[in-house]
């Protein structure tokens, strides 16, 4: 279970490396790395397409115009991250920003200011023009002000549903333009005909790694009733294999990366417990440090704050369901949409369930690739979030969109001007009749 709190031996990273202000493992931060790099890449590739102005037809009736379509920068970006991926993060705001001609102010998580400070020494050192990319330093309170400011035009948010909703509020208020990225508990329906093993094997590494810290991780499993017992022994063998632990290059995954995660992780699976949960948790972690063992919830009352809320630890909870439509009510029943997994062995099926499932993002057979997927825009629905990163979306959610009209051929006068001639009215009233009756 989980253990008490005391020093993390973090020294052995360089002061100031995304592990050390992590405690990740060298394993995750080369996906993080790995991740970022591909964002990267599908921006700059895409951004001339995706941002390029379009001619568009104008419809039946205006036909000696020219219509087009222009994706303008908003102007300044204050974006605001958090700190469990704290290079992927800040990256999935700042690159679309600037491709799209942006100015941005970052502020990243107090937790983890240093990898982003290295970021955009990075940055300086490619030759980004000076002052288009800032960084803020601070809490709350410096996110607050970034918010309020009369300098920014878009707020562009990665984070808690609560503080969400406050910036959302905020945004509100100056009607200021808001990209939200918030928080999931994701859930993973398991089918009777579905390859348990890899199931299995999808929800224990999505559960567990980065120790749970993951905005898409696996919380939920509603598993179909006639082969529950089997799979859940085989998610109890494969979590007995898993490792944290302070030797980072070699442990599955490593500690939280804050005391005040690690105190919320500890404090739901005790209240599971104690409301008659069966709390099982993988192999032994090191004495000292912010460990939290892998962990299995069975049984767990809706009534559990594991139940209703994020965890964001590395713990998975099983649920059996009588049938599909049970396990798509439970993975509907909650008030997160980000990502969701469907196991069948029936394609079509799958399809089905993916079209009532409501998440902005299901991965069929597979948890979590999605994110890898670039070219495809990432989202949540209900408090998961509002708009879109990722895909040729992402990038245009840092535009104002703006539409042009213009003369192809010159008349004289439009023919609904002043004064409007008795033909032109008649000719009105036929073309309703024509084109639309
Ligand atoms: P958090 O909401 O506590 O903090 C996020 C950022 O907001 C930090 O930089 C923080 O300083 C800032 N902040 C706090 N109060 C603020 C306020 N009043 N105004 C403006 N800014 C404020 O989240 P966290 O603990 O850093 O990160 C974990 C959360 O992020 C989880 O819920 C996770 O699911 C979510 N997340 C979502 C995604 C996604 O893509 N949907 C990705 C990563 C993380």
């Amino acid at each position: 279970m989980a253990q008490a709190l005391g020093s993390a031996p973090r020294q052995v990273y360089p002061k100031g490396s995304e592990l050390s202000e992590t405690g990740k493992t060298d394993f995750d931060g080369v996906i993080e790395m790995l991740t970022t790099l591909e964002i990267m890449r599908f921006n700059r590739k895409m951004a001339p397409r995706a941002l390029a102005s379009e001619i568009r037809p104008l419809g039946l009736l205006v036909k000696n115009k020219r219509g087009s379509v222009h994706y303008r920068p908003h102007g300044v970006v204050g974006a605001i991250s958090p700190w469990n991926y704290p290079l992927t993060q800040p990256s999935i705001l700042v690159v679309p920003a600037l491709l799209a001609g942006n100015g941005i102010v970052l502020k990243p998580s107090e937790h983890t200011p240093l990898t982003a400070l290295k970021m955009k020494e990075i940055y300086d050192d490619a030759g980004v023009p000076e002052g288009i990319f800032q960084i803020v330093i601070g809490g709350g309170e410096t996110g607050r002000s970034l918010v309020e400011s009369s300098g920014t035009d878009l707020i562009a948010f990665t984070g808690s549903v609560g503080v969400g909703r406050k910036i959302a509020i905020s945004c509100a208020e100056r009607l200021k333009p808001v990209i939200l990225e918030l928080g999931g508990k994701d859930p993973l329906i398991v089918l009777k005909d579905a390859n348990l093993k890899r199931a299995a094997g999808a929800a224990v590494w999505s559960g567990f790694h980065n120790a749970g810290q993951t905005c898409i991780s696996v919380e939920r499993v509603y598993v179909e009733e006639a082969v529950a017992e089997d799979f859940t022994k085989l998610v109890t063998e494969m979590t007995d294999d898993v490792t944290t632990g302070d030797d980072r290059s070699i442990s599955d995954f490593g500690s939280m990366t804050t005391e005040t995660q690690f105190g919320k992780v500890s404090a739901m699976l005790d209240d599971a417990r104690g409301k008659g949960a069966t709390v099982l948790s993988g192999s032994e972690s090191p004495r000292d440090g912010l460990f939290v063992r892998p962990t299995i919830v069975t049984d767990a009352e809706g009534g559990t704050e594991l139940m209703k809320e994020e965890i964001f630890g590395p713990a998975i909870a099983i649920s059996r369901v009588r049938d599909e439509d049970e396990a798509v009510a439970q993975a509907n029943s909650m008030k997160f949409g980000l990502n969701a997994s469907i196991f069948t062995r029936n394609k079509r099926k799958a399809r089905r369930l993916a079209s009532r499932v409501q998440a902005g993002n299901i991965v069929i057979n597979d948890v979590e690739t999605n994110y890898l997927c670039v070219d495809l825009p990432f989202g949540g629905t209900k408090n998961s979030g509002i708009g879109r990163l990722h895909g040729i979306e992402g990038l245009r959610s840092f535009s104002q969109i703006q539409s042009v009209v213009e003369d192809r051929f010159g008349l004289k006068k439009e023919l609904w001007w002043f004064p409007v001639a008795g033909g032109t009215k008649k000719l009105f009233r036929a073309l309703i009749r024509i084109l639309y009756g």
